[in-house]
């Protein structure tokens, strides 16, 4: 029967990051990723909205994001891949009191994590941001060192780099059909193609985290919920591109692209399911908030949407580690719609557990799967799109 050392399951930009941290840190290690697709990174990756931020409220978030900007400021160079991070910042924006209080706090616990933070009065974010309507801002924050990248890219240039390391086969068309174990520990993989034996499978199925953990018999509390996103047809009426910014207030953002904006609102009874369908009657509601912040997209065209899937855990922190009562099952996921970011860092803490025993580079203590069965921290995180 075929043996691998560690089975990663799923090849979108956690996946691809998995692989290339085991392979980076073991040259002997038999790694196997198995995706259903024919080709890496056709999940939820290629439909994020590609930011990047350490704008947290949470302390992990901020820890695996500072990482992560690091890994992404230099990933071109230390991948050999074509990677354009651009770090044009992330801009939060609000106009009520309160929330503007609460972004104080925030902001005192991103400077002591070293996130280069700055409180902005609204006539510094109308003079830096002409294009933002600001007379009714009470307060911004924004952080030059974040920014947005192109996670197909990202993806690639995992994929392309762990290639190039050797150690890792990526297979294709080959679901994952079945996870065995005995006595509490992994054994073997199931697939469409024949049964692999194995001590470790690290679950990056995306949103299809908690139909992969069942096959093991476990309940990883992460639902696939849908997320839109609109691009408008390029345009001259900004000048020079803009952070991502976030309209607190209403869930409204934007940044830019391929000469225009992406724009981007969550709908908040969207109920949790595996539907993708552009949703048309959302652009209305979007459009409305949309102008109030931005006035000139009233003279914008919108060019073209798309919906994917966020893998949303109850505190909109992902479930990260080992998964008590298997031995060698690994969740890498739940990510609320930050797995774009937190993949480098996700990549590393897992080749920590598999080859060292623990993730020690962050504490990801607080993001075991144990928090949902009341023994740990349920402190939600609150700056989420
Ligand atoms: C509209 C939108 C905007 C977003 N914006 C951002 C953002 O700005 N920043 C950010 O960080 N994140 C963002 N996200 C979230 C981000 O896209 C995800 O967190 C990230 O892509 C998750 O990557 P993944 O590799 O876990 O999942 P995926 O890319 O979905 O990959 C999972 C893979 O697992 C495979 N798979 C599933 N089941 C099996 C099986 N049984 N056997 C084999 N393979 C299987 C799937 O085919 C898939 O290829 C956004 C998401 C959406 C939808």
């Amino acid at each position: 029967m075929e043996r691998a050392d560690v089975v990663v399951v799923g090849c979108g930009v956690i996946g691809a990051s998995v692989a290339y941290h085991l392979a980076k840190r073991e040259a002997g290690l038999k790694v196997l990723v198995l995706e259903r697709e024919k080709a890496p990174c056709t999940g939820s990756t290629p439909l994020s909205a590609g930011g990047i931020r350490a704008q947290f409220t949470t302390e992990v978030n901020i820890r695996l994001s500072n990482y992560a900007i690091d890994f992404y400021e230099r990933m071109s160079d230390e991948l050999e891949c074509h990677f354009d991070f651009e770090q044009h910042g992330y801009l939060f924006v609000t106009s009520e009191e309160e929330t503007a209080a609460r972004f104080a706090g925030n902001v005192e616990l991103q400077r002591s994590l070293g996130v280069p933070v700055e409180v902005l009065e609204p006539a510094q974010i109308a003079e830096r941001w002409p294009h933002l309507r600001s007379d009714d801002l009470v307060l911004g924050t924004f952080s030059g060192k974040d920014g947005y990248a192109d996670p197909y890219e990202a993806t690639m240039g995992f994929y392309q780099a762990t290639r190039r390391l050797g150690g890792v086969e990526f297979r294709f068309a080959t679901p994952v059909t079945g996870i065995e174990q005995s006595e509490g520990k992994v054994t073997h993989v199931l697939t469409s193609h024949g049964k692999i034996e194995t001590p470790w499978v690290i679950d990056c199925a995306g949103p299809w985290l908690r139909e992969v953990a069942s096959m093991a018999g476990l309940d990883l509390p992460a639902q696939p919920i849908r997320r839109c996103l609109w691009n408008t047809e390029p345009f001259e009426l900004i000048k020079g591109k803009i952070p991502l910014t976030i309209d607190m207030d209403t869930g409204f953002y934007t940044r830019s692209e391929s000469g225009g904006l992406m724009l981007g609102l969550a709908n908040p009874d969207e109920p949790p399911s595996f539907n993708t369908v552009l949703d048309d009657d959302w652009l209305e509601v979007l459009i409305e908030k949309a102008m109030h912040r931005v006035p000139c997209l009233e003279h914008a065209e919108v060019a073209r949407g798309w919906g994917g899937l966020y893998s949303v855990t109850p505190d909109h922190l992902p479930i990260l580690g080992r998964v008590p009562g298997l031995a060698g099952f690994l969740s890498a996921g739940g990510f609320s719609g930050h797995g774009f970011m937190h993949a480098p860092s996700t990549g590393l803490l897992m080749a920590e557990i598999v080859l060292d025993g623990e993730a020690t580079t962050i504490d990801i203590s607080s993001l075991s799967i144990e928090r949902f069965q009341g023994a740990g921290d349920l402190t939600a995180e609150v700056n989420v799109i």
